[in-house]
């Protein structure tokens, strides 16, 4: 049987404009190309585990607007479960984004639907208490994520948290985190400690939550917890073309194999689910675009043969 993976979180449309140069407050630039791409952390995650192989179901919201059917359709074309997808009156959540050709940004967010995510219904309690693993992130409000928890755990269903973007976490929403994934500078926000040495950082995030990723970019992930494991996995040696979105495939992964490998019973397990996420990051990173570029099975099981043969 699939693995099966709720998602509750954000869909934004991105909105990409290439120039020469980014413009300085009150200027105008004459760009180049403009593309709408899907994005939202939620939304890119729970492609990034239905392309994993998952059984995977989203739960988010999305305007009564153009941007909001195409945002549907993207997660229906990947095969996501959109049953707990809501339509809201009022517009998407749109990123604009502006890159220049040094690969510069501005990004602006607009929330939109994604702020109208502030209940839970009965379907959706259900959705998440017959699921392996609930996947969350910090996009639609903080309420919302601590009631998704709330409900997974009175089920037994596992937590995983992506604090992305960056934020401090409340007392009653660390308490219920199973694994908490973070980049390096998720992890200083917070633990609110300076940047320092990935050993420092998962010790103080330790004091928080039972067990931590720490994603490192090209240099792959970190993970301890608790129980005093401590494991460091290489990413794959790629060609990085583009690194949008790597963190969301690495996350989609991880709660996929977190949710194959019930790893939280087996040590070995944890280390396969790493390097397996790790795959899934690096995959992503090969290929230019951000969510288009979100490896499916194949994809991540012959980088992982690639690179990690001989491991379990
Ligand atoms: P974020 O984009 O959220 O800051 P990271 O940059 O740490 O996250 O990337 C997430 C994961 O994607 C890494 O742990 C790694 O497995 C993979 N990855 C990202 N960049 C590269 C790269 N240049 N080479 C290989 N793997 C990469």
């Amino acid at each position: 049987m699939s693995a099966r993976v709720v998602v509750v979180g954000s869909a934004n449309l991105d909105l990409v404009v290439t120039a020469p140069q980014l413009p300085r407050p009150g200027e105008t630039v004459l760009g180049e190309d403009f593309r709408t791409v899907p994005g939202g952390k939620g939304a890119n995650q729970a492609v990034a585990a239905a392309r994993a192989g998952a059984d995977c179901a989203f739960v988010g919201a999305v305007g009564a607007d153009e941007f909001g059917q195409q945002l549907r359709d993207n997660l229906v074309a990947a095969g996501v479960d959109v049953r707990g997808l809501r339509t809201v009156p009022g517009p998407s959540g749109v990123a604009l984004i502006g890159v220049d050709r040094a690969a510069e940004n501005f990004i602006v967010v607009a929330p939109g639907a994604n702020a109208a995510l502030t209940d839970l219904d009965a379907a959706d309690g259900a959705a998440i208490g017959a699921a392996d693993v609930l996947l969350l992130q910090l996009e639609v409000p903080l309420t919302t994520v601590v009631e998704a928890a709330g409900r997974a755990r009175a089920a037994g269903t596992t937590v995983v948290l992506n604090a992305a973007p960056a934020a401090p976490l409340p007392a009653d929403l660390l308490g219920l985190v199973d694994v908490l994934v973070v980049n390096e500078h998720e992890a200083a926000v917070v633990a609110a400690t300076a940047p320092g040495e990935p050993a420092v950082l998962l010790d103080a995030l330790l004091e928080l939550v039972p067990r931590v990723v720490l994603t490192l970019g090209a240099r792959g992930a970190a993970y301890a917890d608790r129980r005093g494991a401590r494991l460091e996995i290489p990413a794959p040696r790629i060609a990085a073309v583009d690194t949008t979105a790597a963190g969301d495939a690495f996350t989609g992964a991880l709660a996929v194999g977190w949710a194959e490998r019930g790893a939280a019973r087996d040590g070995d397990a944890v280390a396969a689910v790493l390097r397996w996420a790790c795959a899934a990051g690096a995959a992503c990173a090969q290929r230019p675009g951000a969510s288009t570029a979100l490896p499916d099975r194949a994809a991540i099981e012959d980088l992982y043969a690639a690179t990690y043969r001989g491991a379990p």
